[in-house]
């Protein structure tokens, strides 16, 4: 865990509109330096919005965002964001290697320009931190779902973030390469303040330190622990659907004491 104390990233009064379509409404949430949140919700909930809307790459309607006390365009550089895999085009002509020094660039930059002998061995170390440093001069379309998001991980850390921002990093990933993804995540948040996106509620019971959970309002934010009433108000539908094979920690019964804003 962070020895440092402080809040890494605070958001309230956040409304983000497309059009007519409220994705977020007057969210408010604290990550504390050296958190491990997760953030679940349904499909439309508007959990990449959030992300993004923290990263800046979205316009807001109203609300306040500072990153580690600092402003939104002062703290971004302090970030670092693994999106969806989906957003990117596999067949584009470039390398592992390669797609982790993008990392490096500072944004507003375009890829391509010339790497100094540092910034290789850089991405080499990062490769080889995240387990695929053999993969280095592979072209990205060669990778599995699991190798893909190694290296999405890697360029992320290329910029030496203090938060880490996934969206939905075990989708589309093998049982053994999730569990490698969850270890690493455990392993850099040591280092680094961490926010998983993520519909994978194994990860909510046995990894995350807290839990989020948005359905364009945020519904719960506290322990990892949900109860029946959280769930449905969340999903809209009976805690079965969602509960099926999950450890029991997610949906223990607990009083109404404890962060539920429903
Ligand atoms: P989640 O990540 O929880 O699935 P999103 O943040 O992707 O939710 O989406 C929240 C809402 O905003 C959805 O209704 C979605 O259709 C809409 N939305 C997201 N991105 C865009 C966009 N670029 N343009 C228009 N509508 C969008």
């Amino acid at each position: 865990m962070n020895e440092s104390r402080g809040t890494a990233i605070h958001v309230s009064g956040l409304t983000v509109a497309y059009g007519n379509n409220l994705a977020l409404d007057n969210v408010r949430l604290d990550v504390e330096i050296g958190d491990y949140m997760g953030i679940i919700g349904p499909n439309g909930g508007g959990k990449s919005t959030l992300l993004k809307a923290v990263m800046g790459l979205t316009d807001i309607m109203s609300g306040e965002i500072t990153i580690m006390g600092k402003s939104l365009r002062e703290g971004r550089n302090l970030i670092g964001y693994v999106p969806q895999s989906t957003e990117f085009d596999r067949s584009f002509p470039i390398d592992v290697l390669e797609v982790v020094l993008t990392g490096m660039l500072p944004i507003g930059l375009k890829p391509f320009r010339r790497y100094s002998e540092e910034e290789i061995r850089q991405a080499h170390y990062l490769l080889g931190s995240v387990g695929i440093e053999h993969l280095a001069r592979n072209h990205i379309s060669a990778l599995s779902g699991g190798e893909f998001q190694k290296m999405l991980i890697a360029r992320a850390l290329a910029a030496k973030p203090k938060i880490l921002l996934l969206d939905e990093p075990t989708a589309s990933v093998d049982a053994s390469s999730r569990a490698q993804i969850y270890d690493l995540l455990d392993e850099l948040n040591k280092e680094v303040t961490i926010i998983l996106v993520t519909h994978d509620l194994l990860a909510i019971s046995s990894r995350v330190r807290r839990l989020a959970c948005l359905n364009n309002r945020l519904i719960y934010h506290g322990e990892p622990e949900l109860n029946e009433d959280v769930v449905t108000n969340l999903y809209g539908c009976p805690v079965d659907l969602i509960a099926h094979g999950v450890p029991h920690r997610v949906l223990k019964e607990h009083g109404g004491e404890d962060g539920c804003s429903c």
